[in-house]
This record gives structure tokens, C-alpha cells and sequence, in this order.
């Protein structure tokens, strides 16, 4: 077996980019040419284990440089509050997240790794973490590498199309969703005022250098003068 396979096998393919590098795979390539090998915190003390016998080293703790752990877990939308901007659909690296623009977005079950990757970019922050069992999360991460490589091969327009005519999975999931739009009540006044709320905090603390725990109630008090 190649080098870069073997340290790839030990990976947790969570696909989540902590280690500095987009995807599993080139962290291993990374790691065969010479990187560090203790930046996956996710794969702890296991994975770094394991690739200390792969490659005859011996370093004792991941680097926690690189970011907290990820636990065993997936992600779920709450869709009442979605505003459609698809911010999370361009973060997600294996196309986990279904929806179209100004409409709700859905996480795909099966394909989720609970890479945290859509939490942050989500303007009205209506993602969630569900914690799961690890058997739950198993396939989801070993067939990750196959939907990260596949998002890589489908970044024109042409055969993003052409997948989705091609793919009656797709088209069901598509009338599934299309369905709950539907049926669903939504107050979009309070969704854009939630979003409109949290960009205004995010540049008091970021541009204006307010303390977070000051934000709301400085804005309280604008309000109510
Ligand atoms: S699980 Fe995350 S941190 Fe670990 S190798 Fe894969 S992308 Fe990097
Ligand atoms: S839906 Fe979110 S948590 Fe799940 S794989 Fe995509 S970016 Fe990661
Ligand atoms: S980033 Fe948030 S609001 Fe935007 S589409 Fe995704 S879940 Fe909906």
C-alpha cells in the first residue's frame, strides 16, 4: 500500500479541515511529504498513535493549535428560521445541504460528518449540533471522501445540472423539500430581523471592538432612547 493511503486509512475523514488543509486526503499527502502528523485533533490520540507506527515516529499529543475536538455528531437546520442564503451549502465540502435560493435548506442525513464547517457562516445561526451515537456516524464518515471528491469534480454549472436531472435520488429529496416549503409557516419579518440583529452584533464586536457581553445591552438601550 502507498504511503499516503496508509495514513489516509487512518484518518477520520471528518473532512472538517482543522489540520489546516481542505480535506483528509491532502492532509495525508501533506503528512507524507513531511507535515506534522499530530494536527488532526479530531482523530486524538488514537489516529496519532496509529501514525506514529505508520511512519516510526513517536510525538505524544495532538496539537491542540488546531482547534478543538469534534464529537460524534451531525448537524440539523431549523428550517422555520432558514432565510435560503446558501451560505452553508458553499461551506459543506462533501454537499450535505439541499435548497435553493430564498428557500429552506435541509441537511442530508447520510451524508452529514458533523464537520461544524456550516455552523459559523449561517447569518441567522439556524444550525444545530445533534449529538449522535458512533455508530451513527460511521458511514456517514467513512463515505466521505468519495461525496468531498465528488463536490470537487462538480464546481461547473453544466454537470451540477446534469446530476441533478440524472439522479431520481435527488429529484425525491428536491419534491420532499419542495413539499415541506409548502406546508411550512414561516414568519420571514422575524427571520430577517434575527439575521438583520445578528450582523448588526457581529460589527459592534468585530468592527467596534465591543465586549460581546456589553452588545445587547447597548442595543437595548438605543432602542428604547
Ligand atoms: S478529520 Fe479534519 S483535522 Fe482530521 S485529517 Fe480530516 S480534515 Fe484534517
Ligand atoms: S452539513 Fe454542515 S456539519 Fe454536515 S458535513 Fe456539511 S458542513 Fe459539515
Ligand atoms: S446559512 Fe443558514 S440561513 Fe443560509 S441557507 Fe444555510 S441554514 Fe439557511
Amino acid at each position: 500500500m502507498e504511503l499516503i493511503d496508509a495514513i489516509h486509512e487512518t484518518l477520520p475523514q471528518i473532512q472538517c479541515g482543522r489540520c489546516d488543509t481542505p480535506g483528509c486526503y491532502q492532509y495525508a499527502k501533506d503528512i507524507a511529504e513531511g507535515a506534522p502528523h499530530d494536527r488532526c485533533v479530531p482523530g486524538g490520540s488514537k489516529t496519532l498513535n496509529k501514525l506514529n507506527i505508520i511512519l516510526d515516529k513517536d510525538l505524544n499529543e495532538v496539537d491542540l493549535a488546531y482547534g478543538p475536538s469534534i464529537k460524534n455528531q451531525k448537524v440539523k437546520i431549523i428550517e422555520d428560521d432558514c432565510i435560503g442564503c446558501k451560505k452553508c451549502i458553499e461551506a459543506c465540502p462533501v454537499d450535505a445541504i439541499v435548497g435553493a435560493t430564498n428557500l429552506m435548506h435541509s441537511v442530508i442525513d447520510d451524508i452529514c460528518t458533523g464537520c461544524e464547517l456550516c455552523i459559523e457562516p449561517c447569518p441567522v445561526d439556524c444550525i444545530e449540533i445533534i449529538e449522535k451515537s458512533a455508530s451513527e456516524t460511521v458511514e456517514q464518515r467513512e463515505n466521505s471522501q468519495y461525496f468531498f471528491d465528488l463536490k470537487e469534480s462538480l464546481q461547473t454549472h453544466e454537470k451540477r445540472k446534469k446530476l441533478a436531472n440524472n439522479s431520481p435520488e435527488n429529484i425525491s429529496i428536491s419534491d420532499e423539500i419542495n413539499l415541506r416549503i409548502r406546508n411550512r409557516k414561516i414568519d420571514k419579518t422575524a427571520a430577517l430581523n434575527k439575521m438583520q440583529s445578528t450582523i448588526i452584533k457581529d460589527d459592534l464586536v468585530k468592527l467596534h471592538e465591543f465586549n460581546p457581553n456589553d452588545v445587547t445591552a447597548f442595543l437595548k438601550d438605543k432602542n428604547d432612547s
